[in-house]
């Protein structure tokens, strides 16, 4: 099985479009809210800390050993689905608090900031104002595809509260527990075609492909080789972002969801 190559030999379209969108910041206000959500942890933490082991140790500490533990849970699970696990990752973040300072958290504290976790992102996650038309709209002339570094169960949250539903707003949604790998690895599109073309029942290689998603640094540069045409939109928190390289560049870059339906 190989996309690349039979798109190689073959590349005459046949009209129809694919449109592979991206989920988080992409189709919703998330990644901010993410943020927002580990920044109460940390707060509660140095209460917890200075509350039952009378250790004062500031918030900017507390992120500090949150970047240390996202770094380690990247690099124990690199590009694989569990790298965005937020259980595993606010487990390696207590330890790295433990290990640096001689203290031993509670059995049920994990579970205490994961849910805080999740009550504050739910309040604050939601789709653009335009998400839900703009896919209703995609949805009438092309093949809509969602492709999300997310599990299966964190994809599951988002979809709902985005509001989105499959045969309405998408036709398939692809997590990296289904695709076995996260976006940017460059096997990300061969997974993905043989994904979708499994479900379809029916090869996808004559169709023109459109690539969405608003992180320059895992969106864009795996789809090139296949030529696909790549829109940004520029939201949430990456919408500062430069792209590093020439790679990571956009063809098209958009201030707004529906923006991309001139261009599809
Ligand atoms: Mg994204």
């Amino acid at each position: 099985m190989s996309f690349l190559k039979r798109r190689e030999k073959n590349p005459k379209v046949d009209g129809e479009t694919l449109v592979i969108l991206d989920l988080d910041g992409t189709l919703g206000y998330s990644l901010i809210p993410e943020e927002e959500a580990f920044r109460k942890i940390f707060e509660l933490t140095c209460r917890k800390l200075n509350r039952n082991c009378d250790l004062e140790i500031g918030t900017e500490k507390m992120e500090q050993f949150y970047k240390e533990a996202k770094k380690t849970h990247y690099e124990l699970h690199y590009l694989k689905p569990k790298r965005h696990n937020k259980r595993l990752r606010l487990k390696i973040f207590l330890d790295k608090i433990q290990e640096n300072n001689g203290v031993r958290f509670d059995s049920g504290f994990l579970d205490e900031i994961y849910k805080v976790y999740w009550d504050y992102f739910g309040a604050h996650a939601k789709s653009y104002p335009d998400t839900c038309k703009t896919l209703e709209k995609l949805m009438e002339k092309s093949i809509v595809v969602i492709a999300t570094n997310n599990e299966d169960e964190e994809a599951e949250i988002k979809k709902k509260l985005f509001g989105l539903e499959a045969g309405k707003h998408y036709k398939y949604m692809f997590t990296s527990d289904r695709l076995g790998v996260c976006k940017p690895a460059p096997e990300f599109i061969e997974e993905l075609m043989g994904c979708l073309e499994k479900d379809l029942g029916h090869s996808v290689s004559n169709k023109r492909v459109v690539v969405v998603g608003d992180d320059p640094r895992v969106d864009f540069a795996w789809a090139k080789p296949i030529g696909a045409v790549t829109i940004r939109v520029k939201k949430d928190l990456n919408a500062s972002r430069e792209p590093s390289s020439e790679e990571e560049k956009p063809d098209f870059t958009v201030d707004n969801v529906s923006d991309i339906l001139d261009i599809v």
